[in-house]
């Protein structure tokens, strides 16, 4: 076989690829008129390469003129199929008196394409034959690139006003065309006596292949199963026509097995692939179900915060003037209480106050998650605070009959910290020792290295396995170990002195030997951390 009939090879084996191809996609959708009109398209482009694949081997002049003629059955189709594809693809509907008239010319073309009067006579190159232009080939020639202009600049208008995302999609096409603009009408010039390689024929693969991919994104089929059905229907067919061409009885036979065998690979195959595209398929809409339920899981999330943060604002006033007025009570201001009196308001103002704890536990969630703690970065002594939370909270330790030690060493290094916060952590540290010990003593110790300074609260209470450990500084969480016994609480306190110690860039941690062993909670501050002033989103 010489070069130019192994030439002539490539256009039929593309204009199988491109037929088969445009069916598959076509049978994936097929009402869809994009995927109409690329099969219709892959068709035209098909019957030029074919009809090339004859002209390079025709035999007699008359030959080489037939083919050609149903060349240009096909490529009389292929402007106008292009601009329509690419008005759909577009998303355009303004142009339909272009569109009816690219129809028009289109069906005018098609008789005079068979004519005298379009082509006519041979030119011979080294690489084979090609027929002469007459003068209806030049009107045809504007009609072709009018339309295939037309879809181009239509494609460019588009990208242009495209979302980003679309912009992806479309700007592979746009180059490819642009690029091929150049190289495809080439193929017209050996109808002027100009040679040009043959090669460039197949310059029709990447048009379809453009459209196939723009098509497949569009639509959002799927490129593994096309290809392999594509790949795989090619070699089928390619296998059977050896069939055909066996020269023994026992050749036809293998040959015959042979295909049966690769028709039954190649539908498991395809099977396999289809599963594998479905299951991912499946995947990827769970994983988007997923998203979407956590959009919406933030957003109630997000009311809920909305709701905590006003009903705790609606809350705080009045508890403040109950606390008021209780104390007042309890002093005598309002006349002297009497005796059986005492216990009742004793209850009244610690209700109060647990009910006030528990509303700026709200508040504080709230402000953190909006993102709108405020924080006041100061130097300060940790150890003053450390001896005020006790003052504040030994009365409540004696009560339950426990011991509070202060630890602080000489010459703490002072820190930069917001006063309050820290108090805040402090006093939920040492409240907690108290709350979650029976007996036994609460030491509250302070020190340092060359980089921290560290403050941490010891008891002898209940303690806490493993699990407690790893879960404790997160929202709402209750330990394993206070279930079953009765001790009030939200599960709040700890979260909130985490982030209190995130926003100074500290540490927080909690160690324990285990369930009734005691634990210790414990926070670190850098000596030199860098902190901003005002309000920290985290
Ligand atoms: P609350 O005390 O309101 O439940 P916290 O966030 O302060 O909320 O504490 C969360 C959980 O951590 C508590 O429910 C308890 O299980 C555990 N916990 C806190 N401090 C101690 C402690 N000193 N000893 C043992 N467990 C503790």
């Amino acid at each position: 076989m010489d070069l130019v009939s192994t030439y002539s090879l490539l256009p039929l084996a593309s204009s199988i690829v491109v037929v088969v191809l445009g069916f598959f996609v076509w049978l994936k959708r097929p009402r869809d008129m994009l995927a109409i009109l690329f099969f219709l398209y892959c068709f035209t482009i098909a019957l030029w390469l074919f009809g090339t694949f004859h002209l390079f081997n025709a035999a007699a002049d008359e030959d080489a003129i037939f083919w050609d003629r149903i060349i240009y059955i096909g490529v009389n189709f292929i402007p106008i199929f292009l601009y329509h594809f690419g008005l759909i693809y577009c998303g355009i509907t303004r142009q339909r008196a272009m569109l009816v008239a690219g129809y028009l010319c289109a069906f005018i073309f098609l008789p005079l394409t068979q004519s005298t009067l379009f082509v006519d006579g041979l030119f011979r190159y080294a690489w084979g034959v090609h027929t002469r232009a007459q003068f209806f080939h030049q009107p045809f020639l504007v009609y072709f690139f009018t339309f295939f202009i037309a879809f181009f600049v239509n494609l460019r208008m588009h990208y242009r006003s495209a979302s980003a995302e679309r912009k992806k999609q479309v700007k592979p096409m746009l180059v490819g065309f642009l690029i091929l603009d150049c190289i495809g009408p080439l193929a017209f010039l050996p109808a002027y006596g100009i040679s040009v390689y043959p090669v460039i024929f197949l310059s029709a693969i990447p048009f379809v292949l453009l459209l196939a991919y723009a098509i497949i994104r569009h639509n959002a089929l799927d490129m593994k199963t096309i290809s392999a059905e594509v790949f795989i229907t090619f070699i089928a067919i390619i296998f059977s026509a050896e069939v055909f061409f066996a020269r023994t009885t026992t050749e036809f036979l293998l040959r015959m097995i042979a295909l049966a065998a690769l028709i039954s690979f190649s539908v498991l195959l395809v099977r396999g692939v289809k599963n594998e595209v479905r299951r991912r398929e499946e995947i990827q809409q769970l994983a988007k179900d997923l998203q979407e339920a956590n959009a919406r899981l933030t957003e109630l999330d997000h009311v809920k915060s909305e709701f905590l943060s006003i009903a705790a604002h609606q809350l705080r006033t009045p508890l403040s003037v109950i606390k008021g007025y209780t104390s007042m009570m309890q002093e005598g201001d309002y006349g002297s209480v009497p005796k059986e009196m005492q216990p009742i308001l004793d209850n009244v103002y610690n209700s109060n106050e647990h009910l006030i704890h528990l509303v700026d536990d709200f508040l504080d969630i709230s402000r953190i998650e909006s993102g709108r703690t405020k924080y006041d970065f100061k130097p300060l002594d940790i150890s003053v605070i450390v001896s005020n939370v006790v003052n504040e909270l030994s009365e409540r330790a004696k009560a339950k009959g426990l011991r509070v030690e202060v630890k602080t060493c000489e010459a703490l290094p002072a820190v930069v910290a917001d006063a309050e916060k820290i108090r805040h952590v402090i006093y939920n540290f040492v409240d907690n020792a108290i709350k979650y010990s029976t007996a036994g003593s609460i030491i509250v110790a302070c020190a340092f290295t060359k980089d921290e300074v560290q403050c941490t609260v010891t008891d002898t209470g209940i303690g806490m396995d493993e699990t407690d450990r790893e879960n404790l500084f997160q929202k709402f969480y209750r330990g394993r170990n206070v279930q079953g016994i009765e001790v009030n609480g939200t599960g709040l306190g700890l979260f909130v002195c985490k982030k209190f110690i995130e926003a100074h860039q500290g540490r927080i941690w909690v160690e324990s030997a285990g369930a009734g062993k005691g634990s210790v909670f414990g926070f670190s501050l850098l000596r030199t951390a860098t902190l901003q002033q005002g309000t920290q989103s985290l």
